[in-house]
């Protein structure tokens, strides 16, 4: 659905860029926006008055748009897929040099953790208060073994590829592209033992970082998808979702994992890292949504005043 009113731009304050829905195809997750869409005006009109500064020391969060009880809006970090440990896959899949054939996610979020801890970015994570039979509550933790799935599906490549250009644009780079996704699909034939013990990553970050696991409250009622490129700046997704009377967002702070890689690969000679880096994490975010939605959500990008 296109917004046919858009306030006169005001060219010092970020700009919100609607780009419709993820898809116009059916994903296999069970979330989904539809009779949400005709409130797109608003949010778009609005979303800037929901972005505050982020507290460099405040826990990392999750993309989650589930309401969280201790959340401060004075004391916001960012927010990534998964949080911090969710970082492991990206790094795994673009960076890492080891035999693919070895390893374990929950060896690879440790490393992860640490090095946030070692580099003075406040690690975070979270549960939920649903009844878990198998998992954690983070969608971007236990499902993911079905995200890779998601990331290598033949029958969604040509979605996932055309997102994964839009939000990287002109940075996006066809080469680091087909890498990941070809360690994504080496990586899947071993999935099984790779994801294997992944829900004790919680304890371990707890351990590492105590305080630093949120419990979010409630089902999720996704209905917005916003890509955040304005640096220092995060969604007060509580605010969000209570002002909408009930639709949330999941809100990617893509600048912070810019951030991430320029402290993890600092050298110039790291350049390809980091480019490799952030495509992962770009394909797994893709990916994560076809995982947890059916497609239908809006999508959002937030634009710094001056690009
Ligand atoms: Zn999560």
């Amino acid at each position: 659905m296109l917004v046919d009113h858009v306030p006169d731009a005001d060219l010092s304050r970020p700009r919100t860029i609607a780009l419709g829905r993820l898809s116009d195809k059916s994903w296999p997750g069970p979330l989904s926006a539809d009779g949400v869409a005709a409130r797109l005006g608003e949010v778009v009109s609005s979303l800037d008055d929901y972005y505050v500064s982020v507290d460099p020391r405040a826990k990392t969060r999750c993309i989650d748009g589930r309401h969280d009880p201790e959340l401060d809006e004075a004391n916001l970090g960012p927010q990534v897929p998964g949080g911090a440990p969710g970082s492991a896959l990206a790094y795994r899949l673009g960076v890492d040099k080891d035999d693919l054939t070895r390893g374990t996610f929950t060896g690879d979020a440790e490393l992860m953790i640490e090095a946030y801890v070692r580099l003075g970015l406040s690690p975070g994570g979270h549960r939920d208060d649903l009844d878990q039979a198998d998992g954690v509550g983070c969608g971007a933790i236990d499902g993911l073994r079905a995200v890779l799935d998601c990331m290598t599906n033949p029958h969604l490549v040509e979605d996932h590829k055309r997102l994964v250009k839009t939000i990287l644009d002109t940075d996006f780079n066809r080469d680091h592209y087909l890498r990941v996704m070809g360690a994504g699909l080496v990586l899947q034939s071993r999935s099984v033992a790779y994801f294997h013990g992944r829900g004790e990553i919680l304890d371990l970050l707890e351990r590492k970082a105590p305080g630093s696991v949120s419990v979010l409250r409630g089902r999720h009622c996704e209905a917005f998808v916003v890509v955040n490129l304005v640096e220092g700046t995060t969604l007060s997704s509580n605010r969000f979702a209570a002002d909408l009377g009930g639709p949330q967002a999941f809100g990617y702070d893509l600048w912070r994992s810019r951030q991430l890689v320029q402290a993890l690969f600092p050298l110039p000679s790291h350049e390809v890292d980091r480019a490799r880096f952030i495509h992962a994490r770009v394909m797994l975010t893709i990916a994560t949504l076809m995982a947890l939605t059916d497609g239908s959500l809006q999508v959002l990008l937030r634009l710094p005043a001056d690009s």
